[in-house]
């Protein structure tokens, strides 16, 4: 059987509208093309650069982050996200894929470096590192750039655990929803942890940040419909009929919806609890909750 591309979805080309908050680098002219440039030194002032993107503040200074391994720079580049630098050992620069990445990157007027595993191991801080890292600039979008979108979305009230941040924006991606709202104040999209968990999707679901008061403003021009989860909630997430468009609101690891949060919703819905524990992990309620939402819409 011969499958055909599926339509191109609007909603992927959210940052390369006019006007988006971090739209996509130029495509630069082969004159910016680089050398491939050769570090053996621990100490190498790019080396201590990348290094620096496991910090919060450097990451939130420079708008930059790491992505590792060839699977993730590779998605990172088919999505167009736009790459600075990018980093690989000597010993894989004659794999095609890698040497394909490298071509790209400096295509791209990345800066591509070639190393040694020691110096990597350094990078990445672990032993064991990937062949490949490189650093991206970080997108985000507006909320307010969004407009009413079509699909589900999902909103997260401060979600606090990266590994819960990057498997939701993962499961947002299989059930084929549009997008991640981050509320308030959250754990940063880009950390390793929250990247490295994402599996990739990162680089194809959109993200955008906002305060509740954003929030509250975007649901009022656009009428979205949003629905909270909550352990308080009187409603079976399973009796819904659940529409085509919709949010869905998270509440965060240790204390659920905040009141104000709840303040938002058009109705509040809970997930049945049989044995003793108090609270799904919110990861998993949330994979629960798409599930169902977008039950009648995936098909194998
Ligand atoms: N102690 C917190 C509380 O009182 O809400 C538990 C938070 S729970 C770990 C994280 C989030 O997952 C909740 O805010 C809610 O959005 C969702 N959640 C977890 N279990 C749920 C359930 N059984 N029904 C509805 N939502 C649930």
């Amino acid at each position: 059987m011969t499958r055909r591309d599926p339509p191109r979805d609007a909603s992927r080309d959210l940052y390369r509208r006019p006007g988006a908050k971090h739209p996509p680098a130029a495509a630069p002219t082969p004159a910016l093309e680089r050398a491939v440039e050769t570090i053996t030194s621990l100490t190498n002032p790019a080396v201590k650069q990348l290094r620096a993107l496991h910090l919060k503040k450097e990451r939130a200074e420079s708008r930059l982050f790491l992505a590792e391994g060839l699977k993730l720079v590779t998605d990172a580049l088919d999505e167009g996200w736009p790459i600075r630098t990018l980093i690989h050992a000597s010993r894989v620069k004659d794999q095609p894929l890698v040497a394909r990445a490298v071509e790209r990157a400096r295509k791209a007027g990345a800066r591509v470096l070639e190393t040694s595993d020691e110096v990597l191991t350094k990078i990445c801080r672990r032993d064991n590192p990937q062949m490949v890292v490189a650093a991206f600039e970080q997108r985000i979008g507006r909320l307010a750039d969004l407009g009413r979108p079509e699909g589900v979305l999902v909103a997260l009230e401060g979600v606090k655990d990266p590994g819960n941040l990057g498997t939701i924006v993962r499961t947002v991606d299989s059930v084929g929803a549009k997008g991640v709202i981050l509320i308030g104040d959250t754990t940063d999209p880009f950390a390793l942890e929250a990247v490295r968990a994402t599996m990739g999707s990162l680089f194809h679901v959109p993200l955008f940040a906002a305060s509740l008061d954003d929030f509250v403003a975007w649901k009022a021009e656009t009428g979205v419909p949003v629905w909270g989860t909550h352990l308080k909630g009187a409603v079976d997430y399973r009796t819904v009929d659940w529409p085509e468009t919709c949010v869905l609101m998270m509440g965060n690891e240790q204390s659920g919806l905040p009141e104000a949060h709840v303040a938002t919703c058009d109705g509040l819905v809970k997930i049945p609890m049989a044995g003793r524990a108090d609270s799904l992990n919110l990861a998993i309620a949330t994979a629960v909750m798409l599930y169902e939402i977008r039950r009648a819409r995936l098909a194998l």
